[in-house]
C-alpha cells in the first residue's frame, strides 16, 4: 500500500488551509493511504472527516515528543512526502525520512539537497492554492487547472479601496476547504475575539458593542476561542448580558461542528476564520495589521473583510504583540456599527 505524508506543523489556521491539498491528494491517488504530521490536538478533525488515514502528532515543545514523532515518521516508508511547512528545522527532519518516489517543497536557495521536487511558491495566490501548488508537479490535471486562463481571477486581491468587497471570485469546488455540512439554526452568531497576535485582535469594546447590537435584535451570540483566548471571552461574557461563552471548551473538531450550526461568524484574521471555511459558515473578518494580499483571506465564498485603508498596513506577515507606531488605529477606527453593517450586507447578499 502506497503511503503519502503531508508534513504541516504550523498553526491551526495554516493546517486548515492544507485541506484543499489533502482533498486533492485523495483525488490524485485514491488507493493510497495519506498521513498528516501536525501539532498535537489538530489531527482529530482530519481523521473524523477522512481527509487522512493517519495522524502523527509532533510536539515541538518537548524533546521527548519530538523524538517520538521522528521515530514514528522514520518507521514508515513513504511514497511521496509533501511539505508545505517551510522552516529549516522541518527540512532537517525531512532529510532524515525515506520517500521512495520523492519529497516536494517550496523552492529555497538552501533546500535542494533535501527535496527532489521544488516548486516556485505562487505568492500572488491565496495560501490554500499555494499549498495545493505543491501537488501540481505530480498531478497533471491539477496542473492543467492552474494553467487555465481564468485561474488568475483567484489571485489574492491587492486593493483595499473599499471597506469591504463582495466581488472576490467564488472559491471553486476543487479548491474548497469545506468538508463539514453547514446546517444553520437561523439565529446564532458566533464571535471569535481572540488571535495569537495582539495587534490582530479587533478591540474588545468593538466585540462587546457588536454583541449588544446583535442581542438587541434577537440574535443568540456565542463566544468561541481556544483555551488561551478563554479569559478574554470570559471578560466579554461578564460585561455583556445574554452572551454565551464556549471558549476553551471545544476541541478543534468540536469547534467546527459547533460553527456549522451558526448563521455567521465575526472574527479576526485568525484560525477561527479558517475553521469557519471548513464548514461553509458565512464570515465577517476584521483585518488590521495584515492585508488580503498576504494570502490569508477567508477561503470561503460567503465572506467579507472589514478593514481600513492605512499606509502603515501591512506592518508584518503575522501581526505583532505591539503596534509599531503606537496607535493601533487599523483596529480602533473600526466600530461595532461598521461590522454590524457588514454582517447585514453579507446576510443580504446570500438571500
Ligand atoms: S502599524 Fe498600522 S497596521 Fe500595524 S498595528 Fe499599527 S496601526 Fe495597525
Amino acid at each position: 500500500m502506497r503511503q503519502h505524508l503531508v508534513f504541516q506543523t504550523a498553526f491551526p489556521g495554516d493546517v486548515f488551509l492544507s485541506v484543499p491539498l489533502l482533498r486533492r491528494l485523495r483525488v490524485w491517488d485514491p488507493e493510497a493511504d495519506v498521513a498528516l504530521a501536525c501539532r498535537p490536538g489538530l489531527g482529530e478533525f482530519f481523521l473524523k472527516w477522512k481527509l487522512v488515514d493517519r495522524v502523527i502528532e509532533v510536539d515541538k515543545k518537548s524533546g521527548e515528543g519530538r523524538s517520538r514523532a521522528l521515530a514514528d515518521l522514520r518507521g514508515s516508508e513513504w511514497d511521496w512526502i509533501i511539505c508545505p511547512h517551510e522552516s529549516p528545522r522541518t527540512a532537517w527532519w525531512m532529510w532524515r525520512l525515506r520517500a521512495t518516489s520523492g519529497k516536494v517543497a517550496f523552492r529555497k536557495w538552501w533546500n535542494g539537497v533535501v527535496f527532489s521536487k521544488r516548486v516556485e511558491k505562487p505568492v500572488e495566490y491565496p495560501d490554500a492554492l499555494r499549498q495545493m501548488s505543491l501537488l501540481a508537479p505530480l498531478d497533471k490535471s491539477l496542473a492543467e487547472l492552474f494553467a487555465e486562463d481564468d485561474f488568475s481571477r483567484l489571485k489574492s486581491p491587492d486593493s483595499q479601496r473599499s471597506p469591504w468587497k463582495f466581488d472576490v471570485p467564488a472559491v471553486p469546488e476543487w479548491a474548497s476547504m469545506q468538508v463539514v455540512p453547514h446546517r444553520p439554526d437561523g439565529r446564532t452568531v458566533f464571535l471569535a475575539p481572540g488571535s495569537v497576535w495582539a495587534t490582530k485582535r479587533w478591540v474588545q469594546s468593538g466585540y462587546e458593542g457588536l454583541a449588544r447590537l446583535l442581542i438587541a435584535r434577537g440574535a443568540r451570540v456565542v463566544l468561541v476561542g481556544s483555551r488561551d483566548e478563554a479569559p478574554l471571552c470570559a471578560e466579554i461574557a461578564t460585561r455583556v448580558e445574554g452572551v454565551e461563552n464556549q471558549a476553551g471548551r471545544t476541541s478543534l473538531s468540536d469547534l467546527v461542528d459547533l460553527l456549522a450550526t451558526g448563521v455567521a461568524l465575526v472574527c479576526n484574521d485568525s484560525g477561527a476564520m479558517h475553521a469557519a471555511a471548513a464548514c461553509g459558515l458565512p464570515t465577517v473578518a476584521v483585518f488590521g495589521p495584515t492585508t488580503l494580499a498576504l494570502g490569508f483571506r477567508p477561503w470561503n465564498t460567503r465572506s467579507v473583510v472589514v478593514q481600513r485603508e492605512l499606509n502603515c498596513r501591512p506592518c508584518g506577515k503575522h501581526g505583532a504583540e505591539k503596534c509599531p507606531i503606537g496607535t493601533h488605529e487599523c483596529m480602533t477606527q473600526i466600530s461595532a456599527e461598521d461590522v454590524y453593517a457588514a454582517l447585514g450586507d453579507l446576510m443580504r447578499v446570500q438571500a
